[in-house]
């Protein structure tokens, strides 16, 4: 059954969330103006599932069930798949201009999936069977999952075991016959409030010292023990001032937790990997890979916006035409094309796992991501540029809408006379919610940092590519070795 938007919305209300936020227990956090915009943003992904336009991205048949499901809960079946994947996180990008979270779980989804598969295959356990049941109610339900694999790491030179504090990272504390329990905290955990389950999944390498923390389990976000404490944002309080210019993409916004389990029971039908260590970075490094392609996808979308308010801008201040401004912009869409370009690329060079589901290729994910934690930069710097500096020093809403003053701020900050002051206004907020973070983790921040930060790109880039070979093409071609002939 695909909810719609609506129900998706009331069915949050069921949830017995423990969640704090600015240092207050949040009770109704669905009508919360600071958490709203991101209920907003995840109800989009069950819009376009009832739109006639975006139906073939936002639904496909369930590899499981051969039923319709909302894509953010499927498997890939083909490379096709995670090509519609990449150009529906452009489409909710372009939409709601914010990190729209439902993508973490569809990935995480298809991570665990392959690898469950393959730890049964050495162990003859029984967690893919599981998984599969577990994916099944979450199709059948069309719930929202938040992937969480970000631990809070403590000591970051040090493995999860030899830490002082052992809850790190997540770990098993109690096996019992009927399920295990789990204590410690995880970071930077997107979507949680707007979720109905969390996939917990490991966040590195372990090794056998490491066994308790090798897990993998799917809880629902409101399980007795867990505790979430939203994360602040740059400028989040304008949500709580009356008027909406301010906050520049009233809307829509993502949200980031962190939440700590302190001695969350999971019952063994949602366990899903419990201490097979050497497993834990396959399904790190296939999790990454799905999440680093991704942002080929929602990146671009919100850049599309970014590129459209920054030439309004242009068009606003009277110099759209001005050749280096054309070169500015023109840069913009190269670079956040380019991004889209790795996005599908690594879908199309995806390959099948052992389970049957595809996963994207790792070499160009990694490169995908890679180039997202410089390229967002770059575009939110022109967008800065062609602003201008009134970007940062706008007056408020209240003083636009002003009985006395608001006729002088109107006056003052009109640009050219063919448009309102305050359409140049909107954009300029707009500009500004994008480049510093008032909507969701800033735009180039979040692209450094999401799904790894850019050294765990470089270490799996060199680690996916085959040196030896590039090697073998160079003494070749310096006639070192055996040159080869064309006509031999
Ligand atoms: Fe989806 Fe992008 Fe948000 Fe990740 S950062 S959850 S890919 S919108
Ligand atoms: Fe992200």
């Amino acid at each position: 059954m695909l909810k719609t938007a609506r129900e998706y919305i009331e069915s949050l209300r069921q949830l017995k969330l423990n969640l704090y936020l600015l240092g207050e227990k949040v009770e109704d956090w669905v009508n919360n103006p600071i958490i709203r915009p991101s209920t907003n943003a995840v109800a989009m992904t069950y819009k376009l599932a009832h739109e006639p336009k975006t139906e073939a991205l936002a639904v496909t048949e369930s590899m499981l069930t051969g039923k319709k499901v909302n894509r953010f809960n499927s498997l890939f079946k083909s490379p096709d798949d995670m090509i519609c994947k990449v150009k529906l996180q452009r489409e909710m990008g372009q939409r709601t201009a914010c990190c729209f979270q439902r993508c973490v779980g569809m990935d995480g989804i298809n991570a665990t999936f392959s690898t469950t598969y393959e730890i049964d295959e050495k162990y003859g356990t029984d967690y893919h069977q599981r998984f599969r049941k577990w994916l099944e109610y979450i199709q059948e339900n069309d719930l929202c999952t938040a992937g969480a694999m970000t631990d809070v790491k403590g000591h970051r030179g040090v493995a999860p075991s030899q830490q002082d504090d052992p809850d790190m990272f997540v770990h098993i504390v109690e096996r019992r016959d009927d399920g295990v329990v789990i204590r410690g905290g995880k970071a930077n955990i997107t979507g949680t409030v707007n979720s109905h389950e969390m996939l917990l999944m490991p966040t590195l390498r372990m090794l056998e010292d490491d066994k308790d923390y090798a897990v993998c389990c799917a809880v629902p976000t409101d399980a007795e023990g867990i505790t979430h404490i939203y994360g602040r944002q740059s400028c989040d309080t304008r949500k709580l001032e009356e008027g909406e210019i301010d906050v520049g993409n009233y809307g829509f916004g993502g949200h980031e937790t962190l939440t700590v389990f302190e001695d969350v029971f999971v019952p063994w039908e949602r366990v899903f990997m419990n201490g097979e260590y050497d497993f834990s970075i396959m399904l790190v490094e296939r999790f990454a890979a799905y999440h680093r392609q991704s942002y080929g996808g929602c990146k671009p979308g919100i850049a599309d916006v970014l590129i459209g308010a920054t030439a309004s801008m242009a068009d606003y201040n009277g110099v759209r035409r001005a050749s280096h401004v054309r070169d500015k912009i023109g840069e913009m869409i190269h670079l956040s094309e380019t991004i889209h370009a790795c996005g599908l690329a690594c879908a199309h060079q995806g390959w099948k796992t052992k389970a049957g589901n595809y996963q994207s290729d790792i070499l160009l994910s990694n490169v995908c991501k890679l180039n997202t934690t410089r390229f967002p930069y770059e575009i939110t710097r022109l967008a800065e540029d062609i602003a201008g500096g009134i970007l940062v020093t706008t007056p408020s809403e209240k003083d636009f809408r002003h009985p006395q003053i608001g006729k002088i701020v109107d006056k003052y900050l009109k640009g050219d006379p063919a448009y309102s002051t305050e359409d140049r206004y909107r954009m300029l907020t707009l500009i500004h919610a994008m480049c510093f973070g008032v909507v969701a983790p800033s735009y180039h921040t979040e692209s450094m940092h999401g799904a790894g930060s850019p050294q765990a790109q470089k270490i799996m880039i060199e680690r996916e590519t085959d040196m030896e070979a590039k090697q073998r093409f160079a003494r070749s071609i310096a006639g070192i070795d055996q040159r080869e002939d064309p006509l031999g």
